[in-house]
């Protein structure tokens, strides 16, 4: 068995591996184009793509492949092998400069929101080399961008780089102005905590709706869900661990730094945490990460449901985007510091993420938007679909105190200048216990809460990024003109305060009061995803993209459309599902169940007259009053569906479905589930929820 520190990265082509095989003045050209993001040219490439081909050879690799992030938040991948026919019928492994650089998959069935034409099906993919290549399957993965002959970005590491690289733009700025000329560049730094459902692969599949939807459609609440914690506080059951153990190993040898694993709240649910890493770097580990759970279970004979409500009632998954900012010299931007001059940049920095996430609240929540997690979202035990921060008691008091010009402090108060006075100390751990908070400030970084398991965290890490660029953008055009930087920043910092203190909130945000409140500051709360899209659209928003050239207004339209489509087509497909579970298998079930209950009357019936038979009778009428009632329903759902595919335009689609069929689905359900309530486990054609959520021992 190798150590741990063997496995780390032995599938990655990372620096240590470059460093002693690429000759040195390539290796430094590499160097530069990760750090400055400068492209590689063109007989660099070549020599790094042969060592590449080389190295993987060694490692057992056939084929490369561009692996990249289409807009479905799924990851594509195309195989082309190293081999290549030379004369005389012989072959030789190639793989050439360009083929690193520069792809051309046949994309014409990933969605592109209207940017590329069917005619003009290809796109190209280019390397990414600030995320190292990898093996995986004995594929050489090469991490890439994806755009249209246009150059428009057709996935989602383009805007993310582009956003990492407009934050930096304007993180160097403010850098400047605080004297930090050793600073070369500001980067996002993100560690994304995973949960996620194990469950047994036979329960798995005797359920179409898990099959086809990821989640229950039907399911009644066994008796003991997650009430006693016991699951959470619980040993981790052997399976799971040994899942969890091969888990590790895989991520570990493709460089993902997998930490902490432990159970969750609800039974069968489970969370991974890695440690954090540069965002682009980040979103394609969390990629892999969700890849390999799911390939890992299957081997255990188990299945990793990532979606974000697999059952109703029971605590959802979803996945803590903890970001950051951090200098190439190793400052984390959101540490407080100990100087007058340290708190005033943090201070900054924070007013920073105050008033990005204000102004963009709207964007936010639609960067978490989709019909998953609007199952979660504003449920009582997730973040509610209003966005607000949380930034603790302390933090809130010297802000409140800058503002007012009050002095702060415990016996020996004082007045706060900021960049003059050392801020008081406030407690670290004070800031991490608001759980209900959507954006929560933790210590020396943030953690947004409302995005659902199953999606790419490039989305949110977009806007958020964005967003605080903006902040900076707007902060650094008025104090590169400050007369006096020191009082002009103590302005600002009030300024910012004032006006964006309404997105602060420190209480419980499950409480149905806070909804009320949220109302009265002027808070978005956008509870589906139909309801959030058009903010897309918006002028402000579409400014924002274009000011820091993050989205084209085209670029934003096919976002805006791939949302609204994704959300219909995930409906309408568990829509169907539903009709076909009830036709096919509740129905005659239920029915037989009946059936054999009347028979039971009849028999007992001629057994002798006078015997009660109460029961069957009434257990029959109820069951037949439910059947014809499902039946009822499912043709009003049918019908629902049905008119739904006859609209065209997106938004008027996804809001039909919102009304129309999201209501007839759980109308449906709930006879359903009155109908399993009552129908004797031996005839109910799928395991019940106790039997899923217990199945993993
Ligand atoms: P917890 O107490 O919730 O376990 P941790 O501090 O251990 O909190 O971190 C939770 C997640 O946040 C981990 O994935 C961790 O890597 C990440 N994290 C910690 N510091 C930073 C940072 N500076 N930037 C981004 N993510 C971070
Ligand atoms: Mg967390």
């Amino acid at each position: 068995m190798n150590t741990a520190s063997e496995v780390f990265g032995s599938m990655v082509f990372n620096d240590s591996v470059m460093r002693s095989r690429l000759p040195k003045n390539v290796f430094e050209q590499v160097q530069c184009s990760i750090k400055e993001g400068r492209r590689l040219d063109s007989t660099a490439a070549y020599v790094v793509a042969n060592a590449m081909k080389d190295w993987a050879i060694e490692k057992g690799a056939t084929h490369f492949s561009h692996w990249f992030q289409p807009m479905t938040g799924f990851t594509a991948e195309k195989h082309d092998s190293f081999i290549s026919p030379v004369e005389g019928g012989r072959v030789i492994m190639e793989f050439s400069g360009k083929e690193l650089i520069h792809g051309e998959p046949d994309a014409s069935s990933l969605p592109s929101g209207g940017l590329r034409a069917t005619f003009e099906a290809r796109g190209y993919t280019a390397w990414d080399p600030t995320s190292y290549a990898f093996i995986k399957d004995k594929v050489l993965c090469i991490p890439t961008a994806f755009c249209s002959y246009g150059g428009e970005a057709l996935d989602k590491k383009t805007p993310l780089l582009r956003s990492m690289e407009a934050l930096n733009r304007q993180g160097m700025r403010i850098m400047a102005l605080f004297g930090n000329c050793n600073v070369s560049f500001v980067k996002p730094t993100v560690g994304a905590e995973q949960e996620y459902f194990l469950i047994d692969k036979k329960v798995y599949e005797q359920r179409k709706d898990l099959m086809y939807t990821g989640r229950t459609l039907f399911g009644c609440c066994p008796p003991k869900g997650q009430e006693l914690d016991d699951h959470y506080f619980g040993a981790i059951k052997p399976r799971v661990a040994a899942f969890m153990e091969e888990l590790d190993n895989e991520l570990w040898k493709l460089g993902v730094m997998a930490k902490t694993e432990h159970n969750e709240t609800a039974p069968s649910q489970h969370e991974l945490a890695p440690i954090y890493t540069t965002t682009n770097i980040a979103a394609d580990h969390n990629q892999l990460t969700m890849e390999l759970m799911q390939k890992i279970a299957r081997k255990h004979h188990m299945v990793c449901l990532l979606h974000e409500k697999p059952f109703a009632l029971l605590n959802g998954s979803g996945k803590h985007n903890n970001w950051s900012l951090i200098t190439n010299t190793g400052v984390n931007l959101f540490e407080p510091g100990e100087t007058p001059h340290e708190n005033a940049q943090f201070l900054l920095f924070l007013c920073a993420v105050i008033q990005a996430v204000d102004d963009y609240q709207d964007i936010l929540r639609l960067s978490v938007a989709s019909a998953g997690n609007d199952l979660r979202l504003g449920a009582d035990e997730a973040p509610p679909a209003i966005i607000s921060m949380y930034i603790g008691d302390e933090l809130y008091g010297i802000l409140n105190a800058i503002e007012h010009d009050e002095p702060y402090g415990g016996r020996e108060k004082e007045l706060i200048k900021v960049g003059v006075h050392v801020l008081p100390k406030f407690p670290k751990d004070s800031t991490d216990r608001n759980r209900t908070s959507p954006f929560a400030f933790t210590g020396n970084k943030f953690e947004f809460r409302m995005l659902g398991s199953s999606a790419s965290i490039s989305g949110v890490n977009v806007v958020l990024n964005t967003a605080v660029a903006e902040s900076l953008r707007q902060y650094a055009d008025r104090l590169e003109n400050a007369e006096n930087f020191e009082d002009e920043i103590h302005l600002l910092i009030k300024d910012v305060i004032k006006k964006h203190k309404r997105i602060i909130f420190n209480g419980n945000g499950y409480d149905k009061a806070w909804v009320k409140e949220a109302r009265h500051r002027g808070l978005c709360n956008f509870p589906s995803t139909p309801d959030c899209a058009p903010c897309y659209l918006d002028k402000k928003n579409i400014e924002l993209f274009a000011r820091h050239r993050i989205y084209s207004e085209n670029e934003i339209r096919a976002r805006y459309i791939i949302k609204l489509e994704n959300y219909c087509k995930v409906l309408r497909i568990e829509a169907l599902t539903m009709l076909q579970m009830l036709k096919k298998d509740i129905l005659p079930s239920a029915s037989q169940y009946s059936g054999k209950i009347s028979e039971n009357a009849v028999m007992k019936r001629q057994l002798s007259s006078d015997i009660n038979i109460d029961y069957e009778l009434q257990l029959s009428q109820k069951l037949s009053l439910l059947m014809s009632t499902a039946m009822e329903q499912a043709e009003d759902l049918q019908a629902a569906v049905s008119d739904g595919d006859k609209i065209e335009q997106e938004l008027e689609k996804a809001r039909f479905y919102k009304e129309k069929v999201i209501s007839s689905m759980s109308q449906l359900r709930s006879t359903v589930d009155k109908m399993e309530e009552n129908v004797s486990s031996e005839f109910w054609p799928y395991p019940g929820y106790g039997d899923i959520l217990f199945s993993v021992n």
